[in-house]
């Protein structure tokens, strides 16, 4: 049989129609949907990560505003500001941009924002939902994923999948999700032994590490889904996790990076926020 290159997931082109939608049904409403996102201290990607994500939202007609805390706030002076915010009546979603500093206990700030404004899923009840099956709040990285696995026709059903990085913003949430849609699921991680043997069975391999061409063709069997959320950055270009050219010769499917996850997470996170303001409203 004569091999053919992957198809490349456009994540961009769809982030884009997912935005144009967002931006008509904006458009309709009454009230504006408003977005709150707080930073604690200096990083910089998180500044970055932030400013995108606060630009996006204007773009749709989404009222956002940044509360940004120094590195040195307590505890309770950002739990104070999270309470505050969940009382606000033009604030129906609240983002805690991580990471935070270390003197703050993350799962305590993650999980004093309101259930019904927690835009994230990362409130430690929400979890539990999605651990049980019910996908109320989920992440916006692995749903972007999801998501991106039904535009392309993927049947999950099945599957066997699996995720590389166990994070709790990527790979755990991501593993349940694909469990939760009926694949068979492996999650590997800086401890597993022998990946290849594990990547190279899988149908769908999702990567979330943090390493330049950490998953090689070597690791993937002939027609597999390559889902790479990695953003690495070598000579001032931004890379995945996943070696992109030799791949796309064996792979199925393959997302590029930048234009490929990374887009997705931002449109996720609208569609979010807009969902927040529907039940809210
Ligand atoms: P973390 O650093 O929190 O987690 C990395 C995971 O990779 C850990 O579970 C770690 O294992 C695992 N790991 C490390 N080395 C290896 C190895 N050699 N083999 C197998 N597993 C390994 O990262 P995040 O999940 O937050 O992010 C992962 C990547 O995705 C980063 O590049 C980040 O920038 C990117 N990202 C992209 C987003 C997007 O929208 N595109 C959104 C969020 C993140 P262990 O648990 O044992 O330490």
């Amino acid at each position: 049989m004569m091999k053919m290159p992957a198809k490349i997931i456009d994540g961009k082109e769809i982030a884009r129609k997912i935005r144009e939608e967002i931006k008509k049904e904006v458009a309709a409403l009454e009230k504006k949907p408003g977005l709150a996102a707080i930073i604690v201290g200096d990083n910089p990607a998180s500044k970055v990560y932030v400013g995108m994500k606060r630009k996006t939202c204007e773009e749709v007609g989404i009222y956002s505003e940044e509360f940004k805390l120094p590195e040195e706030t307590s505890e309770e002076e950002l739990l104070e500001l999270v309470r505050k915010l969940n009382k606000e009546d033009k604030i129906h979603a609240i983002l805690l941009q991580l990471p935070i500093p270390k003197h703050i206990n993350e799962e305590k700030a993650l999980s004093a924002i309101a259930l019904e404004k927690d835009v994230d899923g990362f409130n430690s009840v929400n979890i539990g939902k999605l651990v049980r099956g019910n996908e109320a709040s989920v992440p916006c990285t692995p749903k972007g994923i999801i998501r991106l696995l039904e535009e392309i026709g993927i049947e999950i059903t099945g599957k066997n999948a699996v995720v590389v990085g166990r994070s709790n913003i990527v790979g755990k949430p991501t593993a349940l999700m694909l469990l939760n849609r009926n694949a068979t699921v492996t999650v590997c991680h800086s401890k597993t032994k022998y990946l290849g043997e594990i990547t190279k069975k899988a149908d769908i391999i999702v990567v979330a590490v943090g390493k330049p061409n950490m998953i090689t063709e070597s690791m993937v069997k002939e027609g597999a889904v390559v889902i790479d959320v990695g953003i690495n950055k070598v000579d001032g270009k931004l890379v995945g996790d996943a070696d992109f050219e030799n791949i796309k010769e064996k792979a199925g499917w393959i997302t590029p990076v930048p234009g490929g996850v990374g887009p997705m997470t931002i449109a996720m996170l609208l569609e979010n926020t807009l969902q927040r303001y529907k039940e809210a409203e």
